[in-house]
Formats: C-alpha cells, structure tokens, sequence
C-alpha cells in the first residue's frame, strides 16, 4: 500500500484545489515516478486527499473516488456533496462526483475507478451509463472488480434502445441565440440527454471571475441521472469551496424548450448557497 506523506498531500490538494479535481497527465507521471508506485496504486494512495473534498452535513460520511482516463492521462477527483434541509435523493455521490468531473473536463475514456468504500447500488447504475461500463476496473478497498461482476443481471442504456452512452462526447448540432456564455453554450451542447432530450447544462461565476460549469448527464434507471446544478455544484465543491461560503456573482440555468425539467430541482439544492444572486434563466 503507498502512503503519501503529508508534505506531498499538502502539494496535491492544492493543485487539485486550482484545478477543480483534475490532476494533469504530467502531475500523475510525475507523482508515480515520486511514489514508485503504478497507476492503480496512485489512484488508491489519492483517495484521502479526494474525500477532503466531502461536504457531508447530513451523513458525516466521506467518500472519495479516483478515476483514470486513458485518453487524456488525467486523474479526476470526486467527492460526496450534500445539501443541508433536501430531499436525500438530490445528494451527488462521490462516483458521479468524480466521472462527471471528467467528463465536464474532456475526458474520453474511463478506465479505471478507485473508491474508498463499495459503490451503493445508485452508482453501480451510474457506472453503467459509461462507454467503458464493459471494460471498467473499480478498485476497492478489499480487491478489484468489473462492473459485471457489481452489477449482474444488468438493466441499462440498450434496454430503452438507447445505442448512445456517457463520454462519447457527441455534440448536439443546435444554435443557441441566447445572452450566455461561449462556454456555457458548449456544455450545453454536450449534455448527455437520451432519455428526455432536454439539453440543459449551467454556469456559475464567483465574484473572483472564477467560472465552474455542470451538465445535464440522464440514466437508463432515471434516479441515477445527475442535474445540471448539482453537477456544477460539485464542480465547486471539488475547488475546495463549501457551498455556505461561495462568493457567487451569478448562477446560469439553460434548457430547451418544450422539454424543460430542471428548474425546480436546480431551485431546491442552490438554497444551500448562501447569499448568491438570484438564478438566471434560460430556454432556447
Ligand atoms: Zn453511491
């Protein structure tokens, strides 16, 4: 088992700090050569650092989760989010945490996940979205495991006739002529939406000018299907940011009309943000 000490912990979380989660190929080829460690092992030994990310009012329950993309090199840190007085079915768990974190990041194709406990039965539903859902390593605290073998008798994507999956990273070809940003109209475009076709993503802006962004990502089993806001939200969170106390300049909302499902769950978990300005709107 690596260890990492706390010189080198200190140095991580705050890279991870100004990164938002994402630990770049030449910072994981630099700290396994470090460590004297491979890759499965760094993802393990970073867990601790990941779970400092927890906000966790409700549970006291923190988990991390690593996951390593082949395409990109890169490491993605998630944590648990929960939102203080809402329903518990609007909490982001650290799996999604840490997927959406690479996906929302550019990333193509997930090999590997690393948890600090096993992954409840939401998130082996979550995992299953992904293109890798096949070929997935999760690497747990007593061994490493497929998803088949987590998730046997599987209901997914292909049951609703679905033939697309999570980080395929396809756009949506679509003009949005709206008063938003360049980026926020990207994110929007690569919104995973199969189920409902709501193309919906959001944007928020700390009065620092700093700018974090969520997607809409749907699940074949629908519960496991994360928000737009609760995506961004973690996004902010993964900045090591508590949501009580974000400096926030302004909140974005954007959905597609006709099809329009986020407003009020978006309403419900940004009451755990204090002080931020009211939400701005959108349907296109
Ligand atoms: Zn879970």
């Amino acid at each position: 088992m690596v260890i990492i000490d706390s010189k080198i912990e200190e140095y991580i979380y705050d890279v991870a700090k100004q990164t938002h989660g994402v630990l770049k190929a030449n910072v994981v080829s630099e700290l396994i050569s470090q460590l004297n460690c491979d890759k499965e092992q760094l993802q393990q030994a970073l867990l601790p650092i990941a779970a400092k990310f927890a906000q966790a009012p409700i549970s006291s329950f923190y988990v991390g989760a690593v996951v390593f993309d082949k395409i990109t090199g890169c490491m993605y840190l998630g944590a648990n989010l929960e939102f203080k007085r809402q329903a518990l079915s609007l909490v982001v768990h650290a799996e999604q945490a840490a997927i959406n974190n690479a996906w929302i990041n550019g990333a193509q194709e997930i090999t590997s996940i690393a948890i600090n406990a096993a992954p409840c039965g939401f998130c082996r539903q979550f995992m299953n979205e992904l293109s890798s859902a096949g070929t997935l390593s999760i690497l747990l605290p007593n061994g490493r495991f497929t998803l088949t073998e987590l998730l046997p008798c599987d209901f997914g994507p292909s049951d609703l006739g679905n033939g697309a999956s999570l980080m395929s990273n396809e756009a949506a070809d679509v003009d949005v002529n709206l008063p938003i940003s360049d980026a926020l109209k990207q994110h929007l475009r690569h919104a995973y939406v199969p189920y409902t076709s709501n193309l919906s993503a959001a944007e928020l802006v700390l009065k620092d000018g700093r700018a974090f962004y969520g997607r809409y990502a749907e699940n074949a089993a629908y519960s496991p299907s994360l928000s737009p806001m609760s995506s961004v939200l973690s996004q902010l969170a993964l900045s090591g940011i508590e949501l009580e106390d974000a400096s926030v300049e302004r909140i974005t909302l954007v959905e597609k009309a006709g099809f329009e499902n986020q407003k009020s769950v978006a309403q419900a978990v940004l009451t755990n943000l204090q002080g931020a300005a009211p939400l701005e709107y959108h349907v296109f």
